[in-house]
């Protein structure tokens, strides 16, 4: 094996150059994974954590250039859900088996903080987990929904440089969506980031400079997705990203944050067949299976071609726990909080 993978499995560090030779190194990318698999079993083990997704708005006051919820795109039909069916759509979930929710959305300024606390505290009262995932908004506004019992917050950094980011998401600041990420880690959130794969513009150094950051932050969580074109937005016409450069990305953050939880994400499973599967083989150790149903799930359009869609939650599920025991892993109990394994990795 490469010295420098037998560094990361022993040390969780490498430099940003060593990082940027390990991403462009398309031939390394069995080998990364199997050391990655290697050291997702040693410190997370085989459990896969479902966690029930429910996408409750696509309406979005923001106009990030990748997403189908900008703003600008009048091609989508909008949806909103009232606040006591995204509750039953948990309740649906809870009894599906599921121990963590995620309540997903655009930037809907109709869900004002005191409503999506409400909507917090009664799926709270269903003792299962509850992670927000509605971009950026105040400190205050995310100590109130901590305060009503949310567990942990998802929040992309969507790629650490800052020119391009603000180039891809006008009329947002990077500075601002790093303040929101510290401020969460402040409040005692488990904080989920990670970024996109294959933005234009986007070179190798910059996703070795995001795994970096992930470490600097301690993320506890990282969803790592390719850029899926998506034709009803200004970057419909570029090309997607890379499915085995995503791939490495996953096995890396495995190897520098071993003991995080990691999503083998939707947007995987979108550009390759069995994708998700190949990530959860690669360093992965959460999958999300979307528990919307109805005009919801099928409006939820970031991007075209998304899997599952036309499909209910229960059968999602049963699928996943099937295409899991075929894979020698299973649906693991409890709420999948992250362990931290300060001895393995040398830390204490
Ligand atoms: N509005 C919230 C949450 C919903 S968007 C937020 O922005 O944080 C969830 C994620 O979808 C984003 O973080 C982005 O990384 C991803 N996404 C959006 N458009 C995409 C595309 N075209 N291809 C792949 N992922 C995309
Ligand atoms: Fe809105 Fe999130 Fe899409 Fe940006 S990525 S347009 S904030 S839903």
């Amino acid at each position: 094996m490469h010295s420098l993978i037998q560094k990361a499995a022993r040390s969780h560090r490498l430099s940003l150059e060593e990082l940027t030779f390990l991403l462009s190194a398309a031939e390394l990318t069995e080998d990364l994974a199997a050391a990655a698999d290697e050291a997702r079993k040693r410190y997370v083990g085989d459990g896969v954590h479902l966690r029930g997704l429910i996408e409750f708005s696509n309406i979005c006051r923001q106009n990030c250039c990748y997403c189908g919820l900008r703003r600008d795109n009048q091609h989508l039909q909008r949806y909103r859900l009232e606040p006591t069916e995204i509750v039953k759509l948990a309740e649906n979930a809870k009894a599906l088996g599921f121990a963590t929710i995620v309540v997903q959305g655009g930037e809907d300024v109709f869900f004002t903080a005191e409503i999506l606390a409400e909507v917090v505290t009664a799926i709270k009262k269903l003792d299962v987990a509850v992670t927000l995932s509605v971009g950026e908004r105040s400190r205050q506004d995310y100590q109130l929904w901590r305060e009503a019992g949310a567990d942990r917050y998802l929040l992309r950094i969507e790629t650490t440089d800052a020119s391009l980011y603000e180039k891809l998401d006008p009329g947002m600041s990077h500075a601002n969506r790093r303040r929101c990420l510290q401020d969460l880690k402040e409040l005692g959130y488990e904080v989920g980031t990670g970024s996109l794969v294959g933005l234009p513009g986007q070179g190798l150094e910059s996703l070795a400079q995001d795994i970096l950051f992930f470490q600097e932050i301690d993320a506890d969580m990282l969803g790592i997705g390719p850029f899926i074109p998506n034709p009803d937005t200004p970057l419909g016409h570029e090309p997607p990203g890379d499915f085995p450069l995503t791939r490495r990305m996953v096995s890396l953050i495995r190897l520098l944050i071993p003991d995080a939880n990691i999503p083998a994400t939707t947007a995987m499973g979108t550009i390759l067949p069995g994708g998700r599967e190949i990530a959860l083989a690669s360093g992965a150790n959460v999958v999300m299976p979307n528990v919307t149903v109805g005009e919801a799930r099928l409006n939820y359009a970031l991007y075209p071609g998304k899997i599952c869609a036309n499909d209910s939650p229960a059968k999602c599920r049963s699928c996943m726990e099937g295409r899991l025991r075929s894979m020698g892993r299973f649906v693991a109990t409890g709420q999948g909080f992250r362990q931290r394994n300060t001895t393995e990795r040398g830390l204490s």
